[in-house]
């Protein structure tokens, strides 16, 4: 995997507020001029997918990402999306166990273990999705929390490899409610999250997973947090439902020192 900074944008069940063709299309021009060293993320709705993947086909610094995926590969299962048909849609990649499907939707750590297998069989990157609940934080859990999640994803089976894994630090209270640690908190748990891969893959392996930070990241503070220390990347919520709210997180990361 590159060492560039990567912002990933999650649309999740939301059109952009200026539509799909013109967000890319922005998206598009802005690439143009794009200083190396960033790749962008679209975490789009399914019926999205397809199209957006034919506007950046051939763009290395864009790639696409279904929001979720099943756990079969395919067969009677009423409204599921194999992994199959997401790398058929384009897709490069896939959001697994984000903390909506997870606190919203039940889903478990046996499922997210095997959605990373599903996503890895067809060659594509898991953006794995961990943290902790507000409540975990104020018992003094998060650690654990986050160390757990990240274990039982990997499994006893030698996990995905590190080039199929990224990981994102994603407090749950902190998703859709302005509110964001400090950075030093920020800090703690990705120094926190690269010690716990280097026990579960060695130190090599692990110095090649991303890890992103997630929660409120918007334009005015994407520069902040992009500067402390072991930050990869973000990935974007309600900021990347317009292009012009967007493109600020994008400006902070080209304006230096970002991922130094
Ligand atoms: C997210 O849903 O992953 C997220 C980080 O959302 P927001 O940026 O809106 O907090």
């Amino acid at each position: 995997m590159s060492t560039d900074f990567m912002v990933v944008g999650n649309w999740k069940m939301n059109i952009p507020e200026e539509g799909v063709v013109e967000w890319c299309r922005s998206l598009g021009v802005w690439c143009e001029g794009r200083p190396r060293g960033l790749e962008v993320g679209i975490g789009a709705p399914y019926g999205e997918l397809s199209f957006v993947s034919g506007e950046f086909g051939g763009r290395e610094e864009v790639f696409v990402l279904g929001q979720d995926v099943s756990v079969w590969r395919g067969g009677s299962y009423t409204g599921e999306v194999s992994a199959k048909m997401l790398k058929l849609w384009g897709c490069d990649g896939v959001l697994v166990g984000h903390s909506e499907r997870r606190h919203v939707l039940g889903e478990g750590d046996e499922q997210v273990y095997e959605k990373l297998r599903r996503v890895r069989e067809e060659g594509m990157v898991s953006v794995l999705c961990v943290g902790e609940t507000l409540e975990e934080r104020e018992r003094g859990e998060a650690y654990g929390r986050v160390s757990s999640q990240l274990h039982r994803a990997w499994g006893h089976d030698g996990g995905v490899g590190s080039d199929f894994l990224v990981v994102a630090y994603e407090p749950v209270w902190s998703i859709g409610t302005g509110r964001v640690p400090s950075e030093e908190d920020v800090r703690e748990m990705i120094d926190h999250v690269e010690t716990h891969l280097e026990v579960l893959m060695g130190e090599e392996e692990a110095g090649k997973v991303k890890i992103l930070y997630g929660g409120s990241v918007n334009g005015g503070n994407a520069f902040d947090l992009g500067r402390v220390e072991g930050i990869d990347g973000f990935l974007v919520g309600g900021a990347s439902l317009s292009f012009e709210k967007f493109l600020p997180i994008l400006e902070s990361v080209n304006s230096g020192g970002v991922g130094e």
